[in-house]
């Protein structure tokens, strides 16, 4: 059952105040809750003993600090990569993965408890749509994360967030703008906007209204075709926004912000990964400035394709590179013991709702 308190994790630092000052309290109080929720890592501001106790229990019966249960963890055997399923108030559970690749720490967050896009070769497609996360879900996630990095798990401070965990964050926009700027306030978890990627199926309208109102967050396009009939094969999305159209808003996302655009693609063997398909994503990335990460396919239970090899995967870049000048990476193949990779995120419902801290 979902609580009527208002969840402190969906609040700015301002409506936090807004929300405190009919209650007679100062200033202080508000940035003492909000130092709590962000750098104590705390469960329960009420709990706070430096408060006074007025304020305590208009926090109890008003407000909760909406900390996501553990339902189960796992950790790859390699120890770079952790995954936790956590639960939500009304039973549905997300997926949300600690990754540590090239000395830097990041959070892979979900935007939604599945997806409505269907991706063919994606766990989290296959799944279907179960609702929008609120911005106060999706920032709980990075707080667990932080708290779980503070915690002890392997030391590091988390500075990076990618939103390419379950579901389409386009599709929910509103929440995950908000999430973003809470993420992003200084006197709180202090993220830069430099290191947050929000990462696209290909929805026009949200990536020409990320342009429009100057979004500060990188940008990236699941790409994984470079002509329309082939992408709307693998993403039905695609017959919606037809890849003319989302050439378009990429331009036109560049050219507001004068930022380059990271274009993503999973490597399908026999599929999408020839000289032929190089040389096609070259014209079509053509002179806009972007960099391609190309993710050999992780497997998943409703789909049958294999990831390139490596040596296929080198001549694509090869391609990129030689022929067109355009940047690109492979992305390392690692949490794949534990379904922790690219796409491999999924989630069932819980039949219970979860009863842990803060629900
Ligand atoms: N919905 C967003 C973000 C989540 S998916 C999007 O589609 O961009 C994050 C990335 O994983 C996307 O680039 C997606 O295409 C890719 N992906 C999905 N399934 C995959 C799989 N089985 N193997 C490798 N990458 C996959
Ligand atoms: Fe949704 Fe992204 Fe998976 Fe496609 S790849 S089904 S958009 S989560």
């Amino acid at each position: 059952m979902a609580s009527t308190h208002t969840d402190l994790y969906g609040l700015t630092l301002a409506e936090l105040r807004a929300l405190l000052e009919p209650w007679d309290l100062n200033p202080i109080h508000a940035a003492r809750v909000w130092r709590q929720l962000y750098l104590g890592l705390a469960r329960a501001p009420e709990g706070d003993e430096a408060l006074p106790a007025r304020v305590r229990s208009r926090l109890a019966a008003h407000a909760r600090a909406g900390v996501l249960p553990v339902s189960a963890e796992a950790e790859s055997s390699d120890g770079f990569t952790r995954k936790y399923l956590l639960g939500l108030q009304d039973g549905q559970r997300i997926e949300t993965v600690l990754m540590r690749f090239t000395g830097r720490v990041t959070a892979c967050v979900s935007s939604q408890a599945g997806c409505a896009m269907g991706c063919v070769f994606c766990a989290t497609g296959q799944m279907g749509y179960r609702r929008h996360l609120t911005a106060a879900e999706i920032v709980a996630q990075v707080v667990h994360v932080a708290r779980s990095l503070a915690g002890g798990e392997g030391g590091g401070r988390l500075r990076n967030v990618v939103f390419m965990g379950m579901g389409e964050p386009l599709h929910n926009y509103d929440a995950v703008m908000r999430a973003s700027d809470i993420l992003r306030d200084p006197s709180g978890l202090a993220l830069s906007a430099e290191r947050i990627t929000l990462s696209t199926v290909g929805v026009v309208p949200g990536i020409r209204r990320m342009a429009d109102e100057a979004s500060p967050i990188h940008l990236a396009v699941s790409l994984h075709a470079a002509n329309q009939d082939e992408r709307a094969a693998l993403v039905p999305a695609a017959r919606k926004w037809p890849l003319d159209e989302l050439m378009d808003a990429c331009r036109h996302f560049s050219e507001t912000l004068g930022r380059r655009i990271f274009f993503e693609w999973t490597l399908i063997e026999g599929r999408n990964d020839t000289e032929r398909h190089a040389h096609e994503v070259g014209r079509l990335i053509g002179r806009l400035p972007a960099q391609v990460n190309l993710i050999p396919l992780n497997p998943t239970a409703g789909y049958g394709g294999s990831p390139t090899r490596s040596e296929a995967a080198r001549r694509f870049q090869h391609v990129l590179t030689e022929d067109y000048g355009i940047p690109s990476t492979v992305r390392q193949r690692r949490g794949i013991d534990i379904a922790a990779g690219c796409g491999q995120l999924a989630a069932p419902v819980s039949r219970t709702a979860p009863s842990g801290p803060g629900s």
